[in-house]
């Protein structure tokens, strides 16, 4: 499982299970469903250097693995509530500021903790966020944010996709083309189709650019 975003909130994300893989049952717990796996976290700034945090998916629940991830690498005190019904999804985040210390309001933290535990999975899939918040935290000050767009949005590009196909190497490439002909690659994202002919992959041999900032 892979899943990138963006700050414009374009997100792209793909699953995969090996072909001769047991499909898990319906009803398969989350740690059924991960086995022993590992969440690797990529935060990839514009502006500063690129930061990865690993965590073991050895808790009940992603939301759970998540929690453990920004306790660990951002140390800050972080709860998550998730739920997913097949067709719908819903969370909420409660993520403590570091300089909450400072705030008079001592209890703030557990109070809103406590009152985030009696949200239900059929509330977070069902309910507006307002909603959500007003049902919550109606007795508290809240301040809320304009609501922003999420997208589909893929960031491959044909120098990309030459600059993979580069790192095949000289060999493996002209095999491909002697028994091919051509060479044809799709984005496994968005699907998008990118042609090489013999000449194409002659020039992408002899001048592969740059290579692209990686991103995964
Ligand atoms: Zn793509």
């Amino acid at each position: 499982l892979m899943a990138e975003s963006n700050p414009g909130g374009e997100l792209r994300a793909i699953a995969r299970i090996a072909e001769d893989a047991a499909l898990p049952s319906e009803h398969a717990s989350f740690r059924e469903l991960v086995g022993d796996g590992q969440i690797v976290i990529t935060l990839d700034p514009k502006e500063g250097h690129r930061y990865q945090g690993i965590v073991g998916l050895d808790h009940d629940t992603l939301g759970g693995c998540l929690e453990a991830y920004f306790g660990q690498s951002e140390q800050l005190p972080t709860r998550l509530w998730l739920a997913a019904d097949g067709e719908r999804a819903g969370g909420l985040l409660l993520q403590r500021l570091p300089d909450a210390s400072q705030n008079q309001d001592v209890d703030a933290w557990e109070r809103s903790v406590h009152l985030a535990d009696t949200i239900k999975q059929e509330e977070l899939l069902g309910l507006e966020q307002r909603e959500v918040l007003y049902r919550l935290y109606h007795e508290e000050t809240v301040r809320v944010f304009d609501p922003k767009a999420l997208s589909f949005g893929c960031t491959c590009s044909r120098e990309r996709m030459s600059y993979a196909l580069y790192t095949l190497g000289k060999d493996e490439l002209r095999d491909i083309l002697r028994e091919q002909g051509a060479i044809d690659t799709q984005c496994h994202f968005c699907h998008t189709k990118y042609h090489y002919t013999a000449a194409d992959i002659e020039i992408l041999l002899e001048d592969p650019g740059a290579p692209p900032p990686v991103i995964h």
